[in-house]
């Protein structure tokens, strides 16, 4: 029996999760973002499954040209980039869609003499201060960027910083702040992420950009009613040990669990080395044999123990599940003080990936 650790990816899930976007959000069209690996999932298998999209986004250069290669054509977004001037003829060539968000770039792209010109989205920070020209300044970029024999079709872009909140007003003082930026501007726009897609019907516009939503966690912190998504990763391991500990035995690292009764604890194959957060806490729910287990003393690198009472005939070579339909990645993220991004993240490469 080899170790398994694997991360099974849901290709009909992710199929289903953008249906609900684009049932959610038509006539507009769908950017489903992919960066950071297809959140964990592996990006080739998550454009494979998610090729419906009428365009992608990405990062960088590093995760754009293998799409490029892959043989996807979809409009490709580099949401941070071009990083350098340098990158301008590789925009061109591949036919990437830059996001062009600080003066560098606007001058760059007047500079630049291109192999054919690059499609813009000029980014407006509206209101979560990361990206993103003020608004008063878009209307001088936008001019200055329509001229720049470089620069093929001018769009607009701005992030939504608190729209998983329906009751808080940040997002409406964003879409007004976007909208008298623009005012009297011709372009398409971008502004919804999955909250925007889901709960803030006036930030539709052309295109929205879903990316947690695609893989399957509930974008709000609301508590309101939401769309069902599905799960799109289950997380497996396998019982490597089943040991029978005497009450008052410790458990792992540090002894941080200590058996309150004779008891069995299972070690499973998976740890931080993994991506398994060490900080999942004693009782972190797992599954095996389709009922709930806990985790048992401090996660080390490679492997975690489990406590086995609620499971006692459970055996060496039995599934567990970390996190997939139960328990679902977000109820794990919560425990261990993070969000369902994080975890599906830090997902390492020895994980794999097991599209189906
Ligand atoms: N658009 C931009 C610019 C982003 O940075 C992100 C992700 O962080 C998204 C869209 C997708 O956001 P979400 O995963 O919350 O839908």
């Amino acid at each position: 029996m080899s170790r398994v650790a694997r991360a099974v990816i849901d290709h009909a899930a992710l199929r289903h999760n953008l249906a609900v976007a684009r049932e959610a959000v038509a006539p507009a069209r769908v950017i489903a973002v992919l960066k950071a690996n297809g959140y964990g999932h592996g990006l080739l298998g998550v454009a494979d499954a998610l090729r419906e999209a009428e365009a992608f986004a990405v990062s960088c250069l590093e995760e754009a040209l293998p799409l490029r290669e892959a043989g996807f054509q979809q409009r490709l977004v580099l949401l941070e980039g071009p990083f350098t001037a340098a990158e301008l003829p590789v925009f061109a060539r591949r036919q990437l869609d830059a996001v062009v968000h600080t003066d560098w770039q606007v001058a760059a792209f007047e500079g630049a003499r291109l192999p054919a010109p690059v499609d813009v989205w000029l980014k407006v920070d509206t209101g979560m201060g990361r990206l993103g020209f003020p608004p008063e300044r878009a209307a001088g970029m936008a001019a200055r960027l329509a001229a720049a024999p470089a620069v093929g079709t001018l769009r607009f872009m701005t992030h939504l910083a608190c729209a998983d909140d329906r009751e808080d007003d940040t997002t409406h003082r964003q879409l007004e702040l976007f909208d008298e930026a623009l005012r009297g501007l011709e372009g398409e726009r971008s502004i919804a992420n999955s909250a925007g897609t889901l709960g803030w019907h006036g930030s539709h516009a052309q295109w929205v950009r879903p990316g947690i939503m695609l893989y399957g966690c509930q974008p709000f912190v609301d508590g309101l009613p939401a769309p069902a998504l599905r799960p799109t990763m289950r997380l497996e391991a396998r019982l490597i040990a089943v040991n029978h500990h005497r009450r008052g035995d410790r458990i792992g690292y540090g002894g941080t669990f200590v058996c309150p009764e004779d008891m069995p604890v299972g070690v499973a194959s998976i740890g931080y080395g993994d991506g398994y957060p060490r900080h999942a806490p004693n009782g972190t729910p797992v599954q095996i044999r389709g009922r709930r287990a806990g985790v048992a003393g401090r996660v080390s690198m490679d492997m975690t123990c489990i406590d086995l009472r609620a499971v006692p005939e459970a055996e060496v070579g039995d599934t567990v599940v970390l996190w997939g339909e139960d328990p679902g990645v977000e109820e794990v993220a919560e425990l261990c003080g993070t969000i369902g991004y994080e975890l599906y993240c830090q997902v390492t490469p020895r994980v794999q990936r097991w599209h189906q």
